[in-house]
């Protein structure tokens, strides 16, 4: 069968639309990554947080970053917010007299601020240089900048807005919690679990910790309950309190398919900071899927191009070949 240049077009473009069609409903998404079985997290109980910033004191010193003094404080190592000199923050919550610990009116709370080693992590997913890296075993979500091009792509897309560059710097970098990953890598555990003096920030492998925060849902509120400091299941001498009135839900669980770090709290997570009424699944999940099925919409206009290409070529030979034909008839 011979097909004109005509015919060539319809059918590709028929056999585009039908492409995109089938395509667009399977390709727009992939499942949310899960959670590794030897995966290492933080659970961070709000309730037991006394706000004494040992743990951002320790993380400075573990990760080598200097002092941050604000305008509002500028005699005091007082930085309000994560930055390219702070992984770490304790940040507070009141409202009206702020007298009553744990309490939503009249109230206050302590929340931890760090990155959150998400399951299926958007920054990850974004970096087009593979600067950002979730280990495949522990989780630990890295950023390596030795291969960083600085294009901040991870910064816009992290939903908790955790990754800084350094735009006061010449040749500012990106800084984020790396979860003392060198730390554990000499068999230790990260700074700000090691020197929490009642458990607040407790690490640990994620499956042990998900199995503690339920015990502690389960617990009857005023009741005293012995909580593990450091490292879940070491023999460092734990803690000795009364369970909170816990919010009935671990922050981390679900949200946006996962995180290694969870939080319980007696007041809302929104009231904490942390974004609610996400979805269960990854960003990734969705945007990767987008990504992808441009890239296969993108073969079929090459194909099309290589196939137009053909004809023109084939078309052009044919017309060759009967010249020649016809002037080797006439000599
Ligand atoms: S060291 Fe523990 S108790 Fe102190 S601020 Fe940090 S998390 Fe809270
Ligand atoms: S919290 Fe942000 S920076 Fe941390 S792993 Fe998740 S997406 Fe990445
Ligand atoms: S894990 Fe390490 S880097 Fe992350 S907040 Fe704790 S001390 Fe800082």
């Amino acid at each position: 069968m011979t097909v004109n240049r005509r015919q060539f077009l319809k059918m590709a473009a028929t056999g585009v639309g039908a492409s995109l069609c089938t395509t667009q409903a399977q390709a727009l998404q992939r499942e949310t990554l899960k959670v590794s079985p030897d995966a290492v997290g933080m659970l961070y109980d709000s309730t037991l947080c006394i706000g004494c910033k040992a743990c951002m004191v320790a993380c400075k010193n573990a990760n080598g970053m200097p002092v941050e003094s604000t305008d509002v404080n500028p005699m005091w190592d007082t930085p309000l917010e994560t930055s390219g000199e702070t992984l770490n923050v304790i940040k507070l919550y009141k409202n009206g007299t702020g007298e009553h610990k744990d309490q939503l009116d009249d109230g206050f709370a302590f929340m931890k601020r760090h990155c959150l080693h998400c399951v299926d992590p958007s920054c990850v997913s974004v970096c087009p240089v593979s600067a950002m890296t979730k280990d495949a075993v522990t989780g630990i979500v890295e950023h390596h900048k030795d291969r960083c091009i600085g294009c901040r792509y991870c910064v816009y897309s992290c939903p908790f807005g955790i990754p800084k560059y350094e735009y006061d710097k010449a040749f500012g970098q990106i800084q984020k919690c790396q979860f003392c990953a060198h730390l554990q890598a000499k068999g230790e555990i990260p700074a700000c679990c090691d020197v929490c003096p009642t458990g607040a920030t407790l690490f640990g492998r994620v499956d042990d910790l998900k199995k503690e925060s339920e015990r502690r849902l389960q617990a009857k509120p005023g009741d005293r309950y012995v909580f593990p400091r450091g490292k879940f299941g070491s023999d460092r001498p734990p803690h000795e309190a009364a369970i909170a009135q816990y919010q009935e839900h671990v922050y981390g669980l679900k949200e946006l398919g996962g995180t290694q770090i969870m939080y319980m709290s007696a007041i809302p997570f929104d009231k904490l900071g942390l974004p609610v009424n996400v979805p269960d699944y990854s960003y990734p999940s969705q945007a990767e899927g987008i990504q992808h099925t441009l890239y296969k919409w993108m073969l079929a206009p090459a194909i099309l191009l290589g196939g137009l290409s053909y004809v023109v070529h084939r078309n052009t030979q044919k017309k060759d070949d009967e010249k020649n034909a016809s002037e080797r008839r006439e000599s």
